[in-house]
């Protein structure tokens, strides 16, 4: 089963991301679906006309996006009416239930939403519980073709409700997807070590790096289940500590679980990382379990007033220094009265660096029973990626110490 999504909009192409293609091949994914190819196209009646065509000739079932709406750049009912010979019938019972949403409101029904009220000639809808433009179902020489509204809220129900009510009938080989996440290792040593495994499984296997892991994407048909178990142990026999498991959450919610086990809680001290820490970590919600909270001591004043970093070594070492991420870490585990704590400081830039303390150099401290200590990074990209690198690396120090001292 051949699948291709059209998402049209003019917006796509200028500076508003489409995030309807993540949220559709999350979903068709979820029913084994995969899709094979993607496209976007500008509220142009030619070229929405010449996609269509070109995807229905190619595949058995095409996903079409936006352009629904009333306005005159809503061009996806009749662009698909004429590119497939059929007509746009007014329908006066859906322009009764389009009046009636609008009644709702308390807002006369505007005549310009009677074209949304036209239906392509021998479709069926789709009810559209959070907006005006219903969906469209066609069915033409043994192919599918589904038509959603442009705006995600109203996208993702339609989607779902559609694809749960029509997957049965439809023949697909059922694909299940798995994500083993290795941590601290770059995307090069993690290909290296797995060449052998993507020669072989190199249709199936996607490797992606993200600035804090990298994931391992195995996709493949339901009748191939062993071959996941065995894939699972190349992969854990190959990184050991540094694999995070299968299908794992966030790092923030694996340090979350482990400290909740352990009993432990944690406190964070800040400078350059500016509270990121802390709000990765807060995100996870009922992290006040383990959570005591964070020290944000952006300047030295902070850092000498809360953390108690003493003022001789903020001036020999510097804020950017080993002793200076100890103090903190110490402090801040000593102050928050808790049981383990992280420490960060360093040079985010893009200004800031010299030659013997570079933009990206963070040091990351780490107190927990009678390990006391800080080690020295150099974090490549911008500000906001060295931030984020540093976040996710003293994270990776934590989730180690807290495993390695069970
Ligand atoms: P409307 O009745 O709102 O006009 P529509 O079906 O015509 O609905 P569009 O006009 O294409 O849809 O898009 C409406 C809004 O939905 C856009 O401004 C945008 O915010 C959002 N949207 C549309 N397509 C996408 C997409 N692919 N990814 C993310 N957001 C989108
Ligand atoms: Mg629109």
């Amino acid at each position: 089963m051949r699948i291709e999504v059209i998402n049209i909009g003019s917006e796509l192409l200028f500076d508003r991301l489409n995030t309807n293609i993540n949220l559709i091949s999350k979903i068709l994914l979820s029913y084994g679906f995969k899709i094979s190819k993607c496209i976007i196209v500008g509220d142009k009646k030619q070229d929405i006309k010449d996609a269509f065509l070109n995807s229905f000739k190619n595949s058995d079932m095409v996903i079409i996006t936006g352009g629904l709406g009333p306005t005159f750049d809503d061009l996806t009912r009749e662009s698909i009416a004429d590119a497939l010979n059929k007509k746009l019938i007014f329908d006066e019972k859906l322009w009764e239930n389009i009046e009636e949403k609008f009644k709702k409101r308390n807002i006369i029904p505007p005549e310009i939403n009677k074209r949304q009220a036209y239906i392509i000639e021998g479709s069926k809808i789709i009810e559209n519980k959070n907006g005006i433009a219903p969906g469209i179902i066609i069915h033409e020489n043994g192919k599918l073709i589904l038509i959603f509204p442009g705006p995600p809220n109203e996208l993702k129900p339609m989607l779902e409700e559609t694809i749960q009510s029509i997957e049965k009938n439809l023949k697909r080989e059922k694909v299940i997807t798995k994500i083993y996440s290795i941590i601290g290792i770059p995307e090069s040593e993690v290909q290296t070590r797995l060449n052998d495994l993507i020669d072989k499984m190199k249709e199936n296997l996607i490797i992606l790096a993200h600035p804090n892991l990298i994931e391992i994407v195995l996709m493949l048909h339901e009748n191939q289940k062993d071959v996941f178990l065995e894939v699972e142990d190349i992969i854990k026999e190959r990184f050991g500590i540094n694999y995070l498991g299968v299908n794992v959450s966030s790092i923030p919610e694996i340090i979350g679980e482990i400290l909740r086990k352990k009993k432990l809680h944690l406190a964070i001290a800040e400078s350059c990382t500016g509270g990121l820490a802390c709000k990765l970590i807060t995100d996870i919600p009922g992290s006040s379990d383990y959570f005591i909270g964070g020290f944000i001591t952006y300047s030295n004043i902070l850092k000498k007033k809360i953390l108690k970093v003493p003022k001789t070594i903020l001036r020999k070492y510097g804020a950017v220094s080993e002793q200076t991420a100890i103090y903190m870490a110490k402090n801040a585990k000593k102050y928050g009265k808790c049981d383990i704590s992280l420490s960060f400081t360093g040079i985010a830039g893009p200004k800031g660096g010299t030659s013997e303390k570079p933009v990206g150099l963070v040091w990351i401290g780490v107190c927990y029973k009678k390990i006391l200590f800080a080690k020295k990074f150099i974090f490549s990209g911008d500000r906001n990626t060295i931030r984020e690198r540093a976040v996710y690396k003293g994270f990776e120090l934590l989730r180690e110490i807290l495993t390695k001292n069970e």
